[in-house]
């Protein structure tokens, strides 16, 4: 069996880069084995602005131009809703956060997104002196439901192994590659925190963060927006929030944990007053990079091997883009920018 490529991982990365090679009329295959699922779980919250420091996120206004026709495009395809879009209410610890504020909103790459205005808190059960300041034309793709969807899609074509790629078995030959009883032109790695395991990327330097999230359910919470404070409370219907995530850069277990749920638990407490019940908990690792910049690129010697990584904890927003670029690069030739250039690391 002959096809253009083969793609190792459906999570995000793997699922824009496979969208970018059916656009362009280029045949695949796709090797999932379910050891990572950062993709499923993550909140998938698309937000231009560092809720930190009200400082724009790198390159955003580029990523979500390609992003958000991305999503609406695979909404077409399958009939199916994944772009939810929501505001954002950042509780405010301080007057000088205030002021802050202010100043940031009046930037123009982010006056788009940042209201100018103090919201007042009027919200049973939410604790916020200081009141709030209101992002919009922010959202929340369900990755989760859109993964589910396209893994079937791939599957009623019969693109898709569910199996394990064993990177031992791969033959690299001049032009193309051989797996098993597959040739390929190129193969394209988008293994997530797998990355580690991949002898021949297994160089670059990732510092992944493993990340935890709650579900609850909480009656009397009634609130359709995202609040962020110590945690993210994000709303998703029916009484129903995702609370998180956590950052642990020690455990490398894709497992819930029994501190992850405490340091949630104690976290949203600290704003949330109301009763709930937890209702779901769930794990992921962010293949996060020493300088938060996304692996891109061509292998050095083994040019028909190529890596789509280092998403970090912006997945949704950089995974588009970074995938038609490394099209580009593999297909046209097209240089990539140095900072998500693999070549930026020896
Ligand atoms: C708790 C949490 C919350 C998050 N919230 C957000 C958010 O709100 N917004 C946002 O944009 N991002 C968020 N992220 C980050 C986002 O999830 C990641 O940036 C993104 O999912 C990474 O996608 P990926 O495809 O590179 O990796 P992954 O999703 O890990 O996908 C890699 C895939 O490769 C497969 N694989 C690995 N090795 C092999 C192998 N040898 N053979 C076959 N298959 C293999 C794995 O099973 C997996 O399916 C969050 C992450 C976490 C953990």
């Amino acid at each position: 069996m002959q096809v253009d490529y083969l793609i190792v991982g459906l999570g995000l990365a793997g699922l824009a880069f496979s969208k970018e090679l059916e656009k362009n009329n280029k045949s695949f295959i796709v090797f999932e084995d379910h050891s990572q699922n950062s993709s499923i779980v993550a909140g998938g919250m698309y937000n231009p602005v560092i809720l930190k420091r009200f400082t724009p996120v790198w390159n955003a206004i580029e990523q979500l131009e390609i992003a958000l026709p991305f999503y609406a495009e695979l909404e077409k395809q399958f009939n199916k809703k994944y772009n939810y879009p929501i505001d954002i209410y950042r509780v405010f610890k301080s007057v000088q956060e205030q002021n802050n504020w202010f100043i940031a909103s009046d930037k123009p790459l982010l006056a788009n997104y940042m209201i100018p205005q103090l919201i007042n808190n009027k919200y049973e059960g939410v604790l916020a002196n200081f009141g709030f300041g209101k992002l919009t034309n922010t959202g929340r793709i369900d990755t989760r439901i859109l993964l589910e969807n396209y893994r079937n899609y791939l599957n009623n074509k019969d693109l898709i192994k569910n199996e394990s790629f064993n990177y031992s078995q791969l033959l690299i030959n001049k032009n193309d590659v051989e797996y098993k009883n597959v040739k390929a032109s190129k193969i394209v790695f988008c293994e997530g925190f797998g990355l580690v395991k991949n002898p021949f990327f297994n160089y670059l330097p990732m510092q992944e963060a493993k990340g935890e999230l709650i579900t609850i359910h909480a009656p009397n919470l009634n609130v359709d927006f995202l609040i962020k404070a110590a945690v993210f409370v994000l709303p998703l219907g029916d009484n129903y929030y995702k609370v998180g995530a956590t950052f642990n850069w020690k455990d490398k277990t894709t497992h819930p944990s029994a501190e992850g749920r405490q340091e949630l638990e104690s976290k949203l407490e600290s704003f949330i007053t109301v009763p709930y019940k937890i209702v779901e908990q769930t794990a992921g690792i962010r293949p996060t990079v020493k300088d938060r910049r996304p692996l891109v690129g061509k292998h050095p010697t083994h040019t028909n091997l190529a890596v789509l990584n280092g998403l970090g904890t912006r997945g949704v927003m950089i995974a588009p883009i970074a995938a038609k670029v490394l099209y580009n690069n593999l297909e046209n030739d097209k240089a990539l920018d140095k900072e998500i250039s693999i070549a930026r690391f020896k």
